[in-house]
């Protein structure tokens, strides 16, 4: 069993630990957020007073925060963590955040003899909780093989995508290709509902027809079909909008690069930020079929 720091308890990260410390490890938890501690200290955790001691004698230590920025502050700039941590110690960074950040992150790592490994989820909070989540991994192979039964812990798949920053392009088009789908499904949905069917129904008919996906099969963006999707709990938890606009953007960014035409990509990213700025930026992403409802009264 190992020692394992672990920063950023939030939707995902909280029950990713939980599941490490189901699966024996010892791990010690730090978030900005001191009740999120307290939730995961519950669980079997221990509290760590700041990013540093949770960082501090452990063989890894894993980080599950918003953004690409924060991830840079936190080990090179403001925190500086890589000056702290012992080349022993095995980072795992499972936030999604620009392939960039993740290579500038491994290249200031390796510099101090620090090997890391960018290792960003599929499967949102429901696999977090299940421990059957996705890790796509970025970073080389012998760190890999030892991460993979660590992750394993968390998840039901782990592959191993290629170099540094690898693992968030596979991320990135994956999280671009599932903002497409949530659209479609939310469109459709609403198309059926205003031509008199129900949801319920329309949602069994497509699931057995070639309308089949992921957001339809597990993640049913209208309200009541899923008791358990966010849908049928006012939109809350799961995966914000703000979120998925962050990823779009990191689509965006990729493409320029590429050169690549991404059409429905960037009109989905477009559709988010508008619905983000309607007062859903927190709200569970699936609650783009909003975007679709007739208004009150109408
Ligand atoms: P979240 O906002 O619920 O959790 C992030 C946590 O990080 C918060 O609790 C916050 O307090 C903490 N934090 C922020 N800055 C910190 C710092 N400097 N030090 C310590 N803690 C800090 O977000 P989430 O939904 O758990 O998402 C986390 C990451 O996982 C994001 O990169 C997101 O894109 C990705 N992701 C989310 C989902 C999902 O369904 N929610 C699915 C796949 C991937």
């Amino acid at each position: 069993m190992a020692t394992i720091g672990f920063i950023g308890v939030g939707n995902m990260g909280g029950p990713m630990a939980a599941n490490l410390v189901k699966a024996g490890h010892q791990v010690k938890a730090f978030d900005l957020s001191a009740e999120l501690v307290q939730q995961i200290v519950a669980q079997g955790a221990r509290a760590a007073a700041t990013a540093e001691d949770a960082a501090c004698d452990v063989e890894i230590l894993i980080s599950m925060l918003p953004s690409g920025p924060i991830v840079e502050n936190l080990y090179i700039h403001q925190t500086r963590l890589l000056d702290r941590l012992s080349p022993q110690t095995l980072v795992i960074d499972c936030s999604t955040i620009a392939p960039e950040n993740a290579i500038n992150v491994a290249k200031a790592a390796a510099a101090k003899g620090i090997v890391t490994l960018d290792a960003p989820v599929s499967g949102g909070v429901g696999g977090a909780k299940a421990g059957t989540l996705t890790f796509i991994v970025g970073g080389d192979k012998a760190a890999f093989a030892k991460a993979e039964p660590i992750l394993r812990n968390m998840g039901k798949n782990v592959f191993h995508a290629g170099d540094h920053g690898a693992g968030q392009i596979a991320k990135i088009c994956n999280n671009m290709l599932l903002a497409v789908h949530m659209i479609g499904t939310a469109e459709a949905l609403q198309l059926g509902v205003d031509n008199g069917l129900d949801p319920n129904v329309l949602s069994q008919i497509m699931l057995q027809s070639s309308g089949r996906n992921w957001s339809l099969e597990l993640y049913n963006p209208y309200p009541g079909v899923m008791p358990n999707a966010p849908a049928s709990n006012q939109y809350e938890g799961g995966f914000q909008t703000n979120l998925m606009n962050k990823d779009l953007g990191l689509a965006l960014e990729a493409a320029l690069k590429s050169q690549s035409a991404i059409p429905m990509g960037s009109l989905a990213k477009n559709l988010y930020a508008q619905h983000g700025r309607k007062g859903f930026g927190k709200k569970d992403f699936s609650s783009i079929q909003k975007l679709f409802a007739k208004a009150d009264g109408e």
